[in-house]
């Protein structure tokens, strides 16, 4: 029997810590444009699990940010700050299956192990904390943190932008934390049952995620979600090969939005995805008539910013 297509669902997932920043708009342009072209949904979520670090009013000016630049969506679902309980109700499931158990190394143990790490700075977790006996893990006095154990086995993605990856688990990553100590989920659960729960059916976000995805497909695969399809889009690097962050206060939209047109940054932008032969002013509605991912850059790109140093 031919599998049913599922509608074509993209997702903006932004982190409400800051304005965003030229490398968040270039990433949020080409989810909006792949759903877009192909008259798919998009789905906001503010990923605002570290209350520390994020706030209500930067989710605001997120969304004002989004409504500036034209690149609008059709639903937004719960912050991840109020789904404890439903994260809570998977943590039980893999619980269930006897995959989690308590960690209780401290982060100067977990530094000081010289293990290769990702490029997201996650250590390659040598297992330290899997065997231990109850006897042992009474002892400790400590609340521990929560892993998941990983599988020896690799897992393959055909990546829009970055064409094939993949990973070896355990051998790459090494068992991961889905829970901190103090109880807040980690982004690896969270991302993953929002995601499937909001039946997203593509991820489009930056290149620095692409390792992340094989642990996400784990985690789908064992609480049930459809795999979605991915595009890890190009970063952006100034001339020095540095990427463009929050750091870059100049280069934020609070700064930007002062003096710019939203036409001229998102000209500015499709010039540098390799959407426009030439920098000139756009609408995203208009770059989305004949948006494809063929014309999409695939490496990081060096970004000529200074046009925006006046
Ligand atoms: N919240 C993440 C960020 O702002 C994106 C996570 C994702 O797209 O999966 O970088």
């Amino acid at each position: 029997m031919e599998k049913e297509k599922l509608p074509l669902v993209g997702r903006f997932a932004p982190t409400p810590s800051g304005r965003m920043h030229l490398g968040n708009v270039f990433a949020a342009l080409l989810a909006w444009l792949s759903v877009r072209s192909r008259d798919g949904e998009l789905v906001l979520r503010m990923e605002d699990l570290d209350t520390q670090r994020t706030s209500p009013e930067f989710a605001q000016i997120l969304r004002e940010d989004l409504t500036w630049l034209g690149l609008t969506w059709d639903r937004e679902t719960p912050a991840q700050s109020t789904r404890s309980a439903v994260y809570d109700a998977c943590f039980e499931r893999l619980a269930g299956m006897d995959l989690i158990y308590p960690c209780y190394c401290t982060r100067s143990q977990l530094h000081s192990v010289n293990a290769p790490h990702l490029s997201d700075g996650t250590y390659i977790y040598p297992g330290t904390c899997r065997e231990l006996t109850q006897a042992q893990r009474e002892g400790f006095s400590r609340k521990p943190a929560w892993r998941l154990q990983v599988p020896d086995r690799e897992y393959a993605l055909e990546d829009k932008c970055c064409g094939s990856f993949r990973q070896n688990l355990s051998r790459e990553c090494g068992d991961f934390l889905v829970r901190r100590a103090d109880g807040v989920y980690m982004y690896q659960l969270a991302v993953v049952v929002d995601d499937g729960l909001s039946g997203v059916t593509e991820v489009v976000r930056g290149r620095d995620l692409l390792e992340s995805a094989p642990r996400q497909m784990y985690l789908q695969e064992l609480l049930g979600f459809q795999k979605p399809q991915y595009a890890h889009v190009p970063m952006l690097l100034s001339a020095d090969g540095r990427r463009l962050s929050k750091r870059d206060k100049d280069l934020d939209l609070g700064q930007l939005r002062t003096w710019m047109k939203p036409e001229q940054l998102l000209g500015w932008l499709a010039y540098a995805a390799g959407l426009l032969d030439k920098i000139d002013g756009v609408s995203a509605r208009e770059l989305a008539k004949d948006f494809t991912w063929e014309h999409v850059k695939k490496e990081d790109i060096f970004a000529d910013t200074r046009c925006f140093y006046r």
